[in-house]
């Protein structure tokens, strides 16, 4: 139930990348036969990742990662465009690869606005139109978010960017899209967006491979010098086998969203039915309606969120609180106080997410150990009171 932290491998991906683990060891720079197998094979993954986003395959630049690709495209970006400083626009709802990328940004002279999540957790774009100035070169806003799933107006924004843009003056739209590839439709041409980033073990391919959809005509500046791969953007021979998942693991997405996006969305629907109608004292976290199918982001009121976590991992099941890549840290989750949400319930707060290899069985385990942990919880917690008569 933490499928928005990372996913298993698809046993069809898997297959795909083995030869290149193994017969298949070419490297892509090369000219004699096993290099040119090697770029037949990284080309064609090209191919798939730019399929799913509806670019174009010189688009695609792959890296080691959403992580990675959020990196590239801002510092790359201001380094090329805006090398003595500049303003970036931002959200409260972004993942640590994106606020930490600004936050350093802010250390060496740029400006950053970082505009609200709202209640709901959806940014407004006229919030974002009005935080443009003079000197804004880069908007950066995720298209759909980690932790409560809320889905953005990237669209919005994408037509403001290009109305700024029709006069005349120079800026930027970057969207972090590894949580919504594969679970709603991602087409860069209807966002509208410059740069793009996506992740291979966020749908069902390995860790350690994501790529970064780079509009034709934009320049960013590579942030690894070396070789001249990736048509110069990012030097380094290319990691052939996790090329080739992630290009597989794009065309599953790509044929099988719709049914996997349904299966996934009747057990969330199934489980956040039940919590919020049998558990006293829990809310959903975020927007009801735009969100995507997987995630369920819940407030277990007089609960630690860490510690029904830990109970809950030792009855098998695997949730989590906050980002898979801030936790460790014992504050609640900055994206949940964003909302409004008061301090205790933030703590209080746990991310179900499902996924395409989640069943009906899952779901009835979940209803099974869910409230008796909870229960077991508050009984150990002295603040919380059950309501009258329960
Ligand atoms: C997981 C995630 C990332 C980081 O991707 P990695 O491939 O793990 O580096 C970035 N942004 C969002 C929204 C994510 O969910």
């Amino acid at each position: 139930m933490d499928n928005a932290a990372t996913t298993p491998v698809d046993e069809a991906v898997f297959e795909s990348m083995r030869p290149f683990l193994t017969e298949k060891f070419g490297n892509p720079s090369s000219i004699h036969f096993f290099g040119q197998e090697a770029r037949g094979a990284v080309d064609q993954a090209r191919h798939q990742a730019a399929s799913i986003l509806n670019a174009d395959p010189k688009e695609v630049v792959f890296t080691s990662g959403g992580t990675e690709s959020n990196n590239l495209a801002i510092k790359g970006l201001a380094a090329k465009q805006a090398p003595d400083g500049g303003h970036i626009i931002t959200s409260k709802l972004e993942h640590p690869a994106v606020i930490s990328v600004c936050e350093d940004l802010a250390g060496k002279g740029y400006e950053i606005t970082v505009v609200e999540a709202g209640p709901q957790g959806v940014v407004s774009a006229a919030e974002v139109a009005g935080a443009v100035r003079e000197d804004t070169f880069l908007i950066t806003v995720m298209t759909a978010n980690n932790e409560i799933g809320t889905i953005q107006p990237v669209k919005q924004i994408g037509r403001l960017v290009a109305d700024i843009r029709s006069k005349g003056r120079k800026i930027w739209f970057h969207t972090d899209a590894v949580q919504a590839i594969g679970k709603i439709p991602v087409d860069v041409n209807e966002i509208g967006c410059d740069l793009l980033s996506f992740s291979g073990h966020k749908i069902y391919g390995p860790k350690g491979v994501g790529g970064l959809f780079v509009r034709r005509g934009v320049r960013i500046a590579a942030q690894s010098l070396g070789g001249h791969q990736e048509r110069e953007t990012r030097g380094g021979t290319e990691a052939v086998a996790n090329i080739v998942a992630l290009g597989k693991a794009c065309e599953i997405a790509e044929e099988g969203f719709l049914s996997a996006s349904k299966s996934t969305a009747a057990i969330r629907r199934g489980f956040e039915d039940f919590v919020l109608s049998e558990i006293e004292g829990t809310k959903l976290n975020g927007c009801p309606e735009r969100r995507l199918p997987n995630i369920s982001n819940i407030a277990f009121q007089g609960v630690e969120g860490e510690g029904l976590l830990i109970n809950l991992d030792m009855q098998g099941v695997a949730v989590s609180t906050g980002s898979a890549c801030s936790s460790g840290s014992i504050d609640p989750s900055p994206v949940i106080l964003a909302l409004g949400v008061p301090e205790d319930l933030a703590r209080g707060s746990v991310r179900f997410s499902f996924g395409k290899f989640n069943s009906a069985d899952d779901l009835d385990y979940l209803k099974e150990v869910v409230p008796r942990a909870v229960e077991n919880l508050r009984k150990l917690s002295p603040g919380y009171q059950s309501a009258p008569g329960s």
